[in-house]
């Protein structure tokens, strides 16, 4: 068989532990035979971050910036107990909010719905994707408490110095006070990010705040969102057949439980820290779960929403058998090479990302998988395979 020809290499960021070991395999087994895989490899990995100063995690996002896609292992964030297992110079900072900090953007979750791992929710039939604003409101908060009796107020100074004040309370007696902030430039490409992405994957787009309540804050958030609809994508929505729809944060929840799925759902930054937690929960397991990073330029990333699986790392270092679940990993290499096909005009190499995906889903619903699934399948007598076996049973149906 002759492998499927690639005009345009991806960006390949390497990572660590378990997700390392993973990240090897699928490429030996799942994508090798079958594509001519061209790569501009980084290896992100603690070691190479720390002899590079972490100028390799730059660079592979520099280098995103310029061949468009990226697909990325798990990482460790070190803390400092990881300054001390992996005698690191320096405590180096996650490399995912670097790459987000150079390429900015949106983070998308989705699930992976597969027969057999059903969602709690009864009549969610199809994935909901969280799209999360990575910036500002309380993430960049300034806070005090506030001892006793007194006055809290906002004050804006401008530029040649006049003022602008607004109360905040009179205090009787002690209490607390926040100062958050966030910036019209932010959500406008929080705002981009979100229609766009909803025009590549062809769904409705869904967006909430607490407007009503907060007149100034959270309506900048709508009014935003509304403007640049109305003047650059209503046209394209149309055309494409989608909607997006602005309602009140707490209808868009009690919406949300009673819906079949099939959306995204632009959350502000704690909305969807919250949201998407419960939603990939609630979808079974963040074994499960994908992520892209979507700047408004156009640049993708694509990586599992899990971390690198310390615990089974651990357990394979002592030469132990390990179930770990690669299907996030292995989303994130189709979609990227399903995007490298789209902008390459290859569609070979669109149709070999599908099939890796079936061929992935097939195996799970065929019964076949890993422990942390086959703990809450509704699948009966399902057959539990190690790291390896898995891999090797998507390998054998994809050949
Ligand atoms: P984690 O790697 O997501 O794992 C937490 C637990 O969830 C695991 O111990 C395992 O439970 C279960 N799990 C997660 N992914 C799984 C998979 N693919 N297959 C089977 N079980 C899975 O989170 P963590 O242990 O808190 O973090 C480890 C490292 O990852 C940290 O150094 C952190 O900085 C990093 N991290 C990186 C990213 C990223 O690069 N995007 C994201 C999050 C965390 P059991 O042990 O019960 O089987
Ligand atoms: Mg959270």
């Amino acid at each position: 068989m002759e492998k499927i020809k690639m005009t345009t290499p991806l960006v390949e960021m390497d990572g660590d532990e378990m997700t390392r070991i993973l990240w090897k395999m699928i490429k030996e087994d799942l994508i090798l035979p079958f594509v001519d895989l061209k790569t501009e490899y980084y290896d992100l990995g603690l070691e190479h971050r720390n002899e590079t100063n972490d100028q390799v995690t730059v660079d592979s996002a520099n280098a995103t910036k310029k061949y468009k896609v990226a697909v990325k292992c798990a990482t460790i964030t070190p803390n400092a107990a990881r300054v001390k297992e992996y005698d690191l110079k320096e405590m180096w900072k996650s490399p995912n909010g670097t790459i987000r900090a150079i390429l900015d953007g949106t983070v998308f979750r989705a699930p992976i719905v597969v027969k057999g791992i059903e969602p709690c929710v009864k009549n969610w039939k199809k994935p909901i994707t969280i799209a999360r604003h990575a910036y500002g409101d309380v993430y960049k908060g300034t806070e005090m408490k506030i001892p006793g009796k007194g006055k809290v107020e906002l004050v804006y100074t401008a530029e040649d110095g006049t003022q602008t004040k607004e109360l905040v309370h009179e205090f009787k007696d002690a209490g607390i006070v926040q100062g958050m902030h966030n910036l019209n430039g932010s959500i406008a490409s929080f705002a981009r990010s979100c229609f766009n992405y909803a025009l590549d994957v062809k769904q409705d787009l869904w967006f909430a705040t607490k407007d009503t309540i907060s007149k100034k804050y959270d309506h900048t958030f709508k009014d935003i969102f509304q403007d640049i609809f109305d003047a650059e994508y209503k046209e394209k929505f149309d055309e494409t057949g989608i909607t997006y729809f602005y309602t009140l944060i707490d209808d868009a929840v009690a919406r949300v439980m009673k819906s079949e799925g099939g959306y995204i759902w632009a959350c502000k930054n704690y909305d969807g820290d919250v949201m998407s937690d419960m939603i990939s929960s609630a979808f079974g397991s963040l074994a499960m779960m994908t992520s892209v990073l979507v700047s408004p330029d156009g640049y993708y990333e694509y990586e599992a929403a899990h971390g690198t699986v310390q615990r089974h790392y651990y357990k394979h270092l002592k030469g132990e058998e390990t179930s770990t679940n690669s299907v996030a990993t292995i989303f994130a290499w189709s979609g990227a090479l399903r995007k490298r096909g789209e902008l390459d005009g290859n569609k070979e190499l669109m149709e070999f990302a599908e099939r890796l995906e079936k061929a992935t889903i097939d195996t799970i619903e065929a019964g076949e998988m890993t422990k942390d699934l086959a703990l809450i399948t509704t699948l009966e007598n399902p057959k539990v395979l190690n790291s390896e076996e898995f891999i090797k049973a998507i390998a054998s149906r994809l050949a």
